[in-house]
């Protein structure tokens, strides 16, 4: 393994943006290479002075439903508004996480956001006057040789026919969703600007800067006093709001249920999972396969206990590496260099365009900064590279995460190559597919590097925690996520007690009797933006299992194996997301997929306890 120093790597103290040179920034200066341009194209296609902004949209209104002709026009229409306006909102949120604080991002961002919502309004009414349509006319729209590019389109829409309300309740749903995004921003504008943590205190009594982007760093160190500081600290910051977050987090379900009630579904779960054709078994079986598998886990901890020589181990110990010697020190071009390398089994059109984007197109925004965003994405649109954000220290994990992302990254970018705007793209139960497969190559790849036994036991040792933070703590989420919307169902008030007994019970269950759970770990889902998306995470659960069976697929299955997995990455949203899956083959309908996950951590629990012995 080539572990070689950097000297591009960020000072301890957080730097300001513009200290660090412009080379390691995304390139969004090929999105717009000012605000100036910006301004003109919001002027031209968000028409923010007038009360209606997309005045065509009355006229189609008026005459759509005379011919197969004028709806195809409507339609055409629609997607160049919203194609454009996507594209001020990426510039407009990419600048924004830039500097989460700065005034300009800030509101060109909330103009944006209203944009989208005003267009949504002047767009309400389409759906459920289509769907006023008799069958007859329905099944003579979705069979026109005219329509047939936006047949698949269409036909998801009228699959929504139960659940779609009146013209005029739909609008008014439409003009109430910016209110009902309060919740979901508030959380964020207070985790990303407002929150601060008191320093981490090391174990030579140094302090030391806490920050969402060193907080992973610290839980990795090898310094058990820094490690207990960070995580108490950090969660002692969410326990002082523990009101607030609360109502936060039971502001946004209030949200989920009303759409629900409205829109006659059964539970928030169904109403979240409907729309992509996505079976509410899905979601239950995935939490039956994991727990059935939970021993599997607690052998995991026990070993981790045994080798880090501790009596009770904690949560705080759960993520340093078992196999000290082996550190990584890697400078970002070096990363580029293995992660490009992993993928060959892709071919050589696939590694090129990675290894293009990665560098010398700069889709990736490197280093942490002053007020920049946590954490790390892959985000942009039709007319935009597929940016990622990233808070880049060096580390084995940012490897790993960079990696990840460029999956995504590599996802849009053959989606978008490859669809028409309307199917680029994909849905989210497939988005964690190609990042997850990208960091499972990269791992392989690194298992044929290594000389050493030691350095072997660390890289399983790192696919064991990062399958315990993707597939095991991520249907420990779900399973949260959806308890929690289960009591908003059945009328049971969220307290903060409730959020933390029940947050307590999970993690005693899921990491069992080695694992001591500190009373900070109970305010844990107070800190999780993910709970503001809507039954997202189990995504990542079924996202790995299935990413883990393909990548068995394509190294041992030759060119037909790849260019289905190709195929995959190329489709888009242009099928329901498990047909999408399908093509690469892949059957999620099946618990099979989660299974044999969970059986692979298991061998890998048994190999690293040989290794270590
Ligand atoms: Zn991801």
């Amino acid at each position: 393994m080539a572990i070689t120093a950097t000297t591009e790597m960020p000072a301890d103290k957080t730097q300001e943006r513009n200290e660090i040179g412009k080379e390691f920034h995304w390139n969004v200066e090929a999105l717009y290479p000012s605000w100036t341009q910006w301004e003109e194209d919001v002027a031209k296609w968000g028409r923010e002075s007038s009360s209606t902004r997309w005045p065509e949209l009355e006229l189609f209104r008026k005459n759509w439903k005379d011919s197969h002709e004028e709806m195809k026009k409507l339609i055409e229409f629609c997607c160049e508004v919203e194609r454009r306006l996507s594209k001020l909102y990426t510039y407009a949120h990419l600048r924004h996480d830039e500097d989460v604080a700065e005034e300009i991002a800030k509101k060109a961002h909330s103009r944006i956001v209203t944009l989208l919502y005003a267009f949504r309004q002047e767009t309400a009414w389409m759906e459920p006057e289509l769907l006023r349509l008799s069958e007859e006319q329905l099944q003579g729209i979705l069979q026109s040789p005219l329509l047939k590019e936006y047949a698949f389109y269409l036909e998801k829409i009228v699959r929504m026919k139960a659940h779609t309300l009146e013209a005029s309740e739909e609008e008014l749903m439409a003009m109430a969703g910016k209110a009902l995004e309060t919740a979901s921003q508030a959380f964020g504008a207070f985790n990303n600007a407002d929150l601060k943590f008191q320093p981490a205190v090391d174990g030579k009594g140094n302090s030391r800067e806490l920050t969402h982007g060193k907080y992973l760093l610290y839980l990795r160190d090898k310094d058990r006093t820094l490690r207990e500081s960070a995580f108490k600290n950090l969660h002692r910051s969410f326990f002082a709001y523990e009101n607030t977050l609360c109502e936060l987090l039971s502001g946004q379900i209030q949200r989920h249920l009303l759409e629900m009630r409205a829109r006659k579904y059964g539970s928030c779960v169904e109403a979240a999972l409907f729309p992509n054709q996505i079976d509410v078994k899905v979601y239950s079986s995935l939490i039956q396969a994991v727990r059935a598998h939970l021993p599997a886990l607690h052998r995991y901890m026990h070993l981790r206990k045994e080798a880090m020589g501790l009596d009770k181990l904690h949560l705080f110990d759960l993520h340093v590496p078992l196999v000290r010697q082996v550190e990584m020190g890697m400078s970002y071009d070096d990363a580029v260099k293995i992660i490009v390398e992993s993928v060959a089994v892709l071919g050589k059109d696939y590694q090129s365009a990675l290894s293009q984007g990665l560098s010398q197109d700069r889709w990736v925004d490197r280093y942490e900064n002053a007020r920049k965003r946590s954490g790390a994405y892959s985000s942009g649109c039709f007319d935009s590279m597929p940016y990622i954000l990233m808070n880049y220290h060096g580390t084995f994990n940012d490897v790993m995460t960079l990696s990840h992302e460029a999956g995504h990254s590599m996802h849009s970018f053959l989606s978008r190559k490859n669809q028409p705007f309307h199917y680029s793209q994909y849905s989210i139960f497939v988005a964690e597919v190609a990042s997850t497969f990208h960091e499972e190559l990269l791992l392989r790849y690194l298992l044929t590097q290594v000389k050493t036994k030691e350095q072997k036991a660390f890289l399983i040792n790192q696919k064991l925690d990062d399958m315990r933070a993707t597939l095991l703590r991520q249907t420990m989420f779900a399973e949260f996520e959806l308890k929690m919307h289960k009591f908003a169902e059945e009328g049971i008030p969220l307290t903060p007690a409730l959020l933390k007994a029940e947050y307590r019970k999970l993690n005693e269950e899921y990491f069992g009797p080695d694992v001591h759970v500190d009373e900070e770990a109970d305010i844990e889902w107070a800190r999780i933006p993910h709970f503001y998306y809507n039954f997202y995470v189990y995504q990542y659960a079924t996202g790995i299992s299935a990413a883990h069976a393909l990548v068995d697929k394509v190294t041992s299955g030759g060119d037909s194996a790849r260019d289905a997995y190709l195929a995959f990455l190329s489709a888009g949203s242009s099928k329901y997301p498990i047909d999408v899956l399908g093509l690469a083959g892949v059957d999620m309908r099946t618990s099979e997929p989660v299974e044999a996950a969970m059986r692979h951590f298991n061998e890998l629990v048994t190999e690293l306890d040989g290794l270590l012995r």
